[in-house]
């Protein structure tokens, strides 16, 4: 029971708020993020409302199951606030008056000219034992109190106190004291399925605890999570991350698209950058959303020339000199229209490559011949042109990131000079 009672960590999110649709408690993802950052995994999170009884319940559990407590919410000075009150009971301890941060507090009114209210005095009494940490954006501090084998760490719910606070104050500290040391990578993949990247790389699923894979799916794109755990170093740790990564990486092959923490917009971008090459996209359903995810790049500039959405028939004439006769003959979204489209804005923009989108994002729309989901994606460049006719599932947007998805790992692959010209191509 002990060691593993020592290993877990639990964040308590405290605030009525957080109960709500409208609140999310984004508090900690980020302290989870920074814990994960050197080696301590979070086994619990609870979210609880400003009310005594049910904070002394779940206090009381999280003491009873975790060794590190992170309670995150309700220190200010107003009656819904009863993070101390709530753990100096549980801890059956006092509340007692601590005249520096008094002192800290009075200062802070002062230096902002305003008087201060009864009630920020408040903020000044800590739990007993507790040690104080200074909060520079806000008036309540936060609270580093032992008790036992149970380390519990008290923070302001105000995300612009609490980050500053955790990596001045509380990270350090927790960093002295981890007894294990934790190696973490993301593989980043497109054009796999979840089930397909899983079938490939099953059999290498460690069955040692100290090294994990988990698989997170999101539309377009399948992350494989690596961990690695060594109580002896760090670079023990990155060693036995590396073994698997090799073994992985070797399965999902050019399937990967980052190992570093890039999205697929950055991987293409540096590329482009690399090659002195540049872009322009035409959109039809996609409205505009490649164009923003290449842009959300910084230094975008450097290879991104122009970016035009095209979504009636009219602005696919104007704009790209697409034959109307095209268009009526085969429909705006077809083979034909989508080569047309990225030969069009690739002539338009005198850029490297032209990327063209068209297709139906659902949910009306969509007929037998042509269903919602079907979207074709063209790449022109000076090599030719290439025409992928690709049937995705999902919501509309989610229809129209694997659209943009696609062209960007089409274009990706053809810088990498790993095309594979499948099927319906056209060599200029
Ligand atoms: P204050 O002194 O401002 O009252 P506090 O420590 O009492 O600080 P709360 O009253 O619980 O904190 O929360 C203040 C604000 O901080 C909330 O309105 C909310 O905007 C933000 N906040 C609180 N908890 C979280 C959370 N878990 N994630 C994101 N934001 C949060
Ligand atoms: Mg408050």
């Amino acid at each position: 029971m002990k060691k593993k009672f020592l290993d877990r960590v639990e964040i308590l999110a405290i605030g009525s708020e957080l109960l709500t649709p409208y609140y999310l408690d984004t508090n900690s993802l980020y302290l989870t993020q920074q814990l994960n950052d050197f080696g301590y995994e979070v086994s619990f999170k609870t979210i609880v409302g400003d009310d005594l009884e049910n904070l002394l319940l779940c206090i009381t559990l999280a003491l009873d199951r975790a060794s590190l407590l992170l309670a995150v919410g309700g220190l200010g000075p107003t009656a819904d606030d009863l993070t101390s009150l709530a753990f100096a009971k549980v801890l059956k301890r006092k509340l007692v008056l601590n005249k520096d941060v008094l002192r800290r507090i009075r200062l802070r009114f002062k230096k902002r000219k305003i008087a201060m209210p009864s009630s920020a005095i408040k903020q000044a009494y800590l739990i007993e034992g507790a040690v104080a940490l200074p909060n520079r954006r806000g008036t309540a501090p936060g609270q580093w109190v032992e008790a036992g084998t149970n380390k519990i760490v008290l923070l302001p719910g105000p995300p612009h106190e609490l980050k500053p606070m955790f990596e001045e104050f509380v990270r350090p500290r927790l960093e002295a004291q981890r007894y294990k040391h934790l190696a973490r990578k993301v593989l980043k993949t497109t054009g796999m399925t979840e089930s397909r990247v899983e079938s490939l790389i099953r059999d290498l699923y460690p069955r040692k605890g100290d090294v994990k894979v988990t698989l997170l799916a999101r539309p377009g794109q399948i992350e494989v999570h690596l961990s690695a755990v060594s109580v002896k170093s760090q670079s023990q740790a990155e060693i036995k991350l590396e073994r698997l990564r090799k073994k992985i990486s070797v399965r999902l092959r050019d399937h990967i698209f980052s190992e570093g923490g890039q999205e697929l917009e950055e991987v293409v971008g540096n590329l482009l950058r690399g090659k002195k090459k540049t872009l322009a996209v035409a959109e039809s359903c996609s409205g505009g959303l490649l164009g923003h995810r290449l842009t959300n790049v910084p230094g975008s500039s450097d290879y991104f020339l122009e970016g035009v959405v095209v979504y009636s028939n009219e602005a696919k004439t104007d704009v790209l000199a697409v034959d109307p006769s095209l268009l009526a003959k085969h429909g705006a979204v077809s083979f034909e229209a989508a080569l047309a489209m990225a030969r069009g804005i690739r002539q338009r923009a005198r850029a490297s490559y032209g990327l063209a989108i068209t297709g139906i994002a659902g949910p009306a729309g969509g007929t037998l011949r042509k269903p919602v989901g079907l979207v074709f994606v063209a790449l022109d460049s000076s090599e030719g042109t290439e025409v992928e006719k690709n049937l995705f599932l999902g919501s509309r947007r989610q229809i129209k990131f694997q659209s943009t998805q696609k062209a960007l790992d089409m274009l990706r692959r053809r810088l990498l000079g790993l095309s594979v010209f499948r099927g319906e191509k056209t060599k200029k």
